[in-house]
């Protein structure tokens, strides 16, 4: 059941929405009452309330318990900036002069950055600091912009927002360094990998301590739900905004490679956070200068230098949340496309091509063909958005002759000096490229072109990917005109790949396991009766693994049935990083594997089963410290085919055999049929 909670500003969490003691306790290897605490002074701060925050005695007397804290103050008071000379110990001066909001700042700095400076060295602890810094000073900033009342609490909240991360890399059982050593890479989110491998997401962990320690519920709030959806809960409207601006900041400090780990993979934005800060509306680039500033303020006081990092300029982080929702699931566009659709020449079989298929390759080729002749460009060519977000890489082109080469594998990086690019991406228009920019220009002379038209493909509201056309051979110019026209062809073709999408959707649903995103047993038998008739005739080589988790039933058993749905998860995305693109890897039963290896003979097949067995053996290491009692290891049986096999069957039950042998032989190893024959 989904907790709701009131829409008057909260003034409790209810326990419902954190996790229980019992499970934070099996994942960390301290008591609660051994924790170290998070700092006295700053709970205190923390906690006053409204009247409290102007009361000098009150912040001095708080202040004063804690002498390097004090210092600091002084300190600051004393540096240039402020160009007072008070005399040692006195405090109440000290914080009459820098306000109650600078001292909370102060106090949060300091503790954080003693808490760096003294816990484990698993994270790259700079790194993750100068993260909660910039994501605490951009909450902050965005805060202002978009009416927060209280844009201190938003800051606080912001340089809060992944204590969790400190919390489990200092006392989890396996902690974050652990965890960003461990990870399988598997496409799902970080908080949903840190389920699987630690046990609780930062987020969850972050919030059950920030609830113990007293801080304020919108703090927790925002701890808790910077990754996760939010509108559910009924929050009032300062308390939602309090979290979007916190869960956007921590997007924003992505794009400029402020992340706050080394993970190359953009948080998650919720669809409500855009929403509530509406980005179009708010001068960005100001914001992450101002930010930057900031960082750079704090990093000095401490006297250490952050890698630097460049002050990038609004329209990248523009186009990287624009990007970002396309790729997150968001994108809500509510702009059509305007312009003259009126075809100046006639796009007839543009048109229809794109709709002659629902294969995504074949409609974009031979839309292409068709968008060529139609228009008697010379050439045509598809460009897709990839993923990291940041290029466009030319994926199927149609030319004349032997033109093609120089358009074969390139990438296109969007940067804010690819100007006709980003107007393109952000006006959804057709833009003729003609060297404006001199990265523009580079990119022209690289193909040898004098100009080049790119118009955008829309589909399901979201920009897909660009059409590219040139005349590399005829010199003909081209017109704007003539890219209008074919706008209306670009959203025939967006339509169609949407037809096509949901038709794989469908398919990939169909074939896929729910619980690992593997093939489903159907889909394996089916890929793997195809690959066997393509090998029989002693063309290709084929080999099949079996893989059974060992003893899988004491996780279950000892740790539950959603943590041995987290090991089956990490298994098979450990095979499937494991494996090859022509591989296929399904999961044939309850916690047993199957992996068809394409063209590949016995000898191969056992070296890659090993390397296999050996990255389990590995991840279970880790886990152990977890799963205390029960390594997580596999056993492997690998058969390939021979000439006197008459089914898949046969294969199948020979490498199923070897699995046994392999399990009988005392588990974590592998085993070959031939080997068994041989004996
Ligand atoms: P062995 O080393 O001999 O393979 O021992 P085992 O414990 O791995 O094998 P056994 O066949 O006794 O147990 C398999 C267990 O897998 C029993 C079943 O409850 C569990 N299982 C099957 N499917 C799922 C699933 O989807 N999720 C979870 N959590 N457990 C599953
Ligand atoms: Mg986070
Ligand atoms: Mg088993």
């Amino acid at each position: 059941m989904q907790t709701k909670v009131s829409a008057e500003k909260v003034t409790h969490l209810p326990e419902s929405l954190l996790p229980p003691w019992k499970e934070i306790r099996t994942i960390l290897q301290v008591e609660f009452e051994d924790l170290a605490p998070l700092s006295a002074v700053v709970t205190k701060l923390l906690q006053l309330s409204g009247d409290e925050k102007n009361s000098l005695d009150q912040i001095s007397s708080i202040i004063e318990t804690d002498p390097s804290m004090a210092a600091k103050l002084l300190r600051v008071v004393n540096s240039p900036a402020y160009g007072l000379s008070l005399p040692k110990g006195n405090v109440k001066q000290a914080v009459f002069h820098i306000g109650f909001h600078m001292v909370m700042t102060l106090a949060l700095e300091s503790m954080f950055f003693d808490y760096f400076r003294n816990s484990a060295e698993n994270m790259n602890n700079l790194f993750f600091w100068r993260h909660c810094l910039a994501v605490a000073q951009l909450s902050r900033h965005l805060a202002v912009s978009v009416g927060h009342p209280s844009p201190d609490d938003v800051y606080t909240a912001g340089l809060l927002h992944d204590i969790g991360k400190t919390i489990l890399d200092r006392y989890g059982k396996i902690s974050y360094g652990d965890f960003i050593k461990a990870r399988c890479g598997s496409a799902g989110l970080l908080i949903e990998e840190e389920a699987d491998i630690i046990g609780l997401g930062h987020d969850e962990v972050g919030a059950y301590f920030c609830c113990k320690w007293n801080l304020p519920p919108s703090i927790t709030l925002a701890v808790k739900f910077h990754h996760q959806p939010f509108a559910y809960l009924g929050l009032s409207h300062d308390d939602a905004l309090l979290i979007a601006c916190v869960s956007m900041a921590d997007f924003m400090a992505w794009t400029q490679g402020m992340g706050s780990v080394d993970i190359a993979r953009q948080p998650l934005l919720q669809k409500e956070v855009d929403e509530l800060i509406n980005p179009s509306r708010i001068d960005l680039n100001s914001l992450v200068l101002k930010a930057d500033r900031e960082v750079k303020r704090v990093a000095d006081f401490y006297g250490f230098t952050f890698p630097t990092s460049e002050a990038l300029r609004e329209n990248l982080i523009r186009a990287n949340l624009h990007l970002g929702k396309i790729i997150t699931g968001y994108y809500d566009h509510q702009k059509e496309l305007e312009g003259d659709k009126g075809p100046l020449v006639n796009i007839g079989k543009s048109l229809a091509f794109t709709h002659k298929s629902l294969d995504f390759r074949e409609i974009i080729s031979s839309t292409l063909d068709a968008i060529k002749l139609d228009f008697a460009f010379d050439r045509v060519y598809f460009m897709e958005i990839t993923d990291p977000t940041r290029f466009l890489a030319v994926k199927h082109v149609s030319c004349q002759g032997d033109t093609c080469g120089s358009l074969t594998n390139l990438q296109v990086n969007i940067t804010v000096r690819m100007k006709g690019f980003m107007e393109c991406l952000r006006t959804r228009k057709p833009v003729i490229i003609d060297g404006r920019s001199e990265d523009e220009q580079n990119l022209l002379n690289t193909l040898s072109l004098t100009e080049m038209g790119i118009v955008p493909i829309i589909s399901d509201k979201r920009i897909s990917g660009i059409v590219g056309i040139d005349n590399v051979r005829s010199r003909r110019p081209l017109q704007l005109d003539e890219l209008s026209a074919l706008v209306s062809v670009a959203q025939e073709l967006g339509t169609a790949l949407e037809h096509a999408k949901i038709v794989e959707n469908y398919r990939v649903k169909a074939n896929t396991d729910h619980l690992t995103g593997l093939y489903n047993r159907a889909e394996v038998d089916e890929l793997l009766e195809k690959a066997f008739a393509a090998a029989k005739n002693g063309k290709t080589q084929l080999s099949v693994g079996m893989i059974d988790i060992d003893h899988f039933k004491k996780f279950n058993d000892t740790f539950g049935h959603l943590a041995g749905d987290g090991v089956l998860r990490l298994v098979a995305a450990t095979l499937k990083k494991g494996s090859r693109p022509e591989d296929h890897t399904g999961r044939y039963g309850g916690e047993e594997f199957i992996v068809i290896l394409t063209d590949t003979g016995y000898e191969d097949a056992l070296n890659y089963a090993e390397r296999l067995r050996g990255e389990i053996e590995k991840l279970g290491l880790t886990l152990m410290k977890r799963f205390k009692g029960n390594p997580l290891t596999v056993s492997i049986g690998i058969a390939s085919i021979n000439s006197s096999m008459s089914s898949r069957q046969v294969l199948l039950n020979k490498a199923d055999k070897a699995l046994y042998q392999a399990k009988e032989l005392g588990r974590n190893r592998v085993v070959g049929g031939e080997s068994i024959l041989k004996n």
